[in-house]
């Protein structure tokens, strides 16, 4: 059976079960689309900490990267003027436009710079991983290097979930007494045998679905017209919007000019939610034609998005396995790619970035 039947088979099916958008929110034809929601991953898929700098932050300036303007926790790169460019920038803006047969150059002075000759900076690397900074939840004070590493397994304030999450408790809360507390009474101890079953055969299907999703993508990877974007979505240091599109990139393939959209969604539409931590966040893409009146009939692609080298957080594994572009249609289907508290969301879109590749191909 070929793909494009398979999946007419199943479309009715997936469209349907699709969490969270009611079926208003998805008023395009001709798609399918697919995802797999992992909870137990959601945990250690964060963006890294920032940590408050101790003594004069201002001093680390200097090593900011020119074109995302974080301060890497990566290789620093560096033109013959010591514009200091973090790796995954140096991936996306000097390496990217080589493959492309075009010269690599500093993005901020347009220098020449060779692949094979690429300059690092570790005066700034070793400055960035030893500066002092203290955890923003507890205030231990430790080398930046270690600060992800005390965040996700040593701070005595993290963010833990229940023992009893392998067999389906969902609750999350910070370590000491209300984790005890809670695990004093959580339902979960008292379940009888024949409702964890339940319970397990509920979890067991979620991990099949994801294994057929992941089946799927490979099928695409096979597939003989397939293309590959990088794609980069800079910090919005002044605020990334919420439950509004915001194009984060626009490239060009099969002819044809498209963009990126970022959805922020939050639980309900709320704008700044009372208790942020508990507050648990959606983001969402799109991939939009931008260049309709140059579609002659029918474009179909299947795709998906994935999170790039140097990406601090993890994509959620998603499909669009079909989506016919025309004139009139021109957005393919709202989908998940990351899911977290609005703390990690605000990070990632408002100080951190991300890095992201999507794969097309016609079909
Ligand atoms: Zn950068
Ligand atoms: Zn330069
Ligand atoms: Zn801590
Ligand atoms: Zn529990």
């Amino acid at each position: 059976m070929s793909i494009e039947n398979e999946q007419r088979a199943e479309s009715s099916e997936t469209i349907a079960s699709i969490p969270t958008l009611s079926p208003s929110e998805i008023p395009h034809r001709n798609m399918a689309i697919s995802y797999y929601c992992d909870t137990d991953d959601e945990m250690s898929n964060v963006p890294n900490p920032s940590g408050s700098i101790e003594g004069d932050p201002s001093e680390l300036d200097e090593f900011r990267c020119i074109v995302c303007r974080t301060l890497p926790y990566t290789t620093l790169y560096q033109c013959q003027y010591e514009h200091i460019i973090c790796a995954g920038c140096y991936q996306m803006r000097v390496l990217d436009k080589m493959l492309g047969a075009q010269l690599g150059t500093c993005p901020q002075c347009n220098v020449r710079i060779y692949r094979h000759e690429a300059e690092r900076n570790l005066h700034g690397e070793r400055r960035l991983a030893e500066v002092l900074v203290a955890c923003e939840a507890c205030g231990f004070s430790l080398q930046r290097a270690f600060l992800r590493m005390h965040c996700q397994t040593d701070c005595p304030l993290r963010l833990v979930a229940c023992k009893y999450r392998r067999i389906g408790c969902k609750w999350k809360g910070v370590l000491g007494a209300a984790a005890a507390e809670h695990e004093q009474e959580c339902e979960y101890r008292s379940k009888r045998g024949v409702q964890l079953l339940e319970e397990l055969q509920q979890l067991q299907a979620e991990r099949d679905s994801k294994q057929c999703l992941l089946g799927k993508i490979m099928k695409l990877l096979q597939l003989p017209h397939i293309t590959v974007r990088l794609l980069q979505l800079l910090p919005h240091t002044e605020g990334f919007p919420r439950n509004a599109f915001k194009i984060c990139s626009f490239f060009a393939a099969f002819s044809q000019r498209w963009s990126i959209q970022l959805k922020w969604q939050t639980p309900d539409g709320v704008e700044e939610p009372a208790d942020q931590q508990s507050c648990t966040c959606s983001l969402l893409f799109q991939l939009r034609l931008e260049s309709p009146s140059t579609c002659r009939g029918a474009l179909g692609l299947t795709y998906t998005l994935v999170s790039g080298t140097y990406s601090e957080v993890r994509f959620q594994p998603n499909l669009c396995e079909k989506c016919e572009f025309t004139r009139d249609n021109v957005c393919g289907p709202l989908t998940l790619i990351y899911k977290s508290s609005w703390p990690n969301c605000a990070k990632l879109l408002n100080e951190r970035g991300f890095y992201a590749r999507l794969l097309m191909a016609r079909i």
